[in-house]
């Protein structure tokens, strides 16, 4: 990619150039990611968004220095990390956010102690000030301070990804990445936890990178969206054009699998009827020609690179789509003042019930 797909006049707190990842080898090996770029701009939620083995995982691991195996250079506010030692520090300013809250939480300690704990091995606040650092973390991922000596076991699903949330703000931030934090929730408490994401964002200014697998979850939330298929983004720009005006036919695709608002609005049937290509034996060219309606030669002979679209987004294609997709009513047309402009904050009309959030299953 020769222009950065970073909006124009934003800062960049993180620059992921050539990220690749191989795991095994021979006739087994699966490029997982292959060459990827990205830029984070400071401030934004950004949300990436792929099938199950498309190497969402495996590019959040390779941001967070969790896979020093992985090959690529990230570059965090303008210092470039090593993949295998990161220093303390560093790890302090970005912290992550897992699909299953059990996972980061341990089950025999009530929540306060985990967080008291945090905060005494990094140092991070004056003695005297923890416990009402912990109440006011507590706060801002709504949760009532009750919940504080209750353990994880006690709470519910929703519950719980808030106290991994606030685990994860107790030193502050700069970047938060989810990898699918809301895949393994109850859908009733979905929306309310992607709503605290996109308000954490405001009220803090923390940046998030938020990881999902389908394009319905961030729908309301993210500023700008990227699209991965078999280890490469496809797609990646303003989430008004990727919601309105897709220009790959995957991401077409994932738009036609999420149920639309207006009923009158009939939908094709879903173009993706072909099996999904083994990891290990990827097509050529294109990786989504073998199941893409608009294939062509070239597909297979020539891999498309990401390139500006007239819509103003970045898609690797041939044979991109410009009109608007499907049910994108309501969507901004394209023209002066449409593309380019952070789109404003939708809240979700649904939110997690209050209930849910304050009561203690124990
Ligand atoms: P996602 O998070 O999008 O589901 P992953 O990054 O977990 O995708 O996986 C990408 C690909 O790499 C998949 O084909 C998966 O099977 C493979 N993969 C992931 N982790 C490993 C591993 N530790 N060993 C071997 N293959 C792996
Ligand atoms: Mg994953």
């Amino acid at each position: 990619m020769t222009e950065s797909e970073a909006p124009r006049g934003s800062d960049v707190l993180l620059r992921l150039r050539g990220a690749s990842r191989c795991y095994g080898s021979g006739e087994q090996a699966i490029y997982a990611l292959r060459g990827i770029d990205l830029d984070i701009c400071a401030g934004e939620m950004i949300a990436l968004i792929g099938a199950s083995g498309s190497g969402k995982s495996t590019l959040m691991s390779l941001i967070v220095g969790l896979n020093s195996a992985a090959s690529g250079t990230v570059v965090f506010d303008g210092e470039v990390l090593s993949n295998k030692k990161r220093p303390k520090s560093l790890r302090r300013r970005f912290q992550m956010v897992f699909q299953d809250p059990y996972s980061s939480l341990d089950p025999r300690m009530n929540v306060r102690q985990q967080l008291m704990e945090i905060l005494k091995v990094h140092d991070a606040v004056p003695d005297a000030q923890r416990q009402a650092h912990c109440e006011k973390i507590f706060a801002q991922v709504e949760l009532a301070p009750s919940l504080l000596d209750a353990r994880p076991r006690q709470m519910s699903g929703g519950q719980r990804q808030r106290v991994a949330i606030a685990r994860a703000l107790l030193l502050s931030p700069e970047l938060l990445v989810a990898d699918e934090p809301v895949s393994a929730l109850d859908v009733s408490v979905q929306a309310g936890i992607v709503q605290l994401f996109a308000d954490l964002r405001t009220r803090l200014g923390v940046t998030i990178f938020f990881i999902a697998h389908d394009l319905a979850v961030v729908r309301s939330v993210s500023d700008r969206v990227a699209v991965m298929y078999m280890g490469k983004i496809v797609e990646i720009g303003e989430a008004d054009l990727i919601y309105g005006r897709p220009a790959h036919p995957y991401t077409r695709t994932l738009l036609e699998a999420v149920p639309m608002p207006d009923v009158n609005v009939k939908l094709k049937p879903a173009a993706v009827g072909t099996e999904m290509p083994s990891p290990s034996r990827p097509p050529s060219g294109c990786r989504f020609r073998t199941r893409c309606p608009r294939a062509q030669e070239v597909c297979e002979a020539v891999e498309p690179l990401l390139r500006r679209m007239p819509q103003g987004q970045f898609a690797a294609c041939h044979f991109p789509h410009d009109e608007p997709a499907p049910g994108a009513l309501g969507m901004r047309e394209s023209g002066p003042g449409a593309v380019g402009e952070a789109p404003p904050i939708r809240p979700t009309d649904i939110r997690e019930s209050a209930n849910d959030r304050y009561r203690s299953t124990a």
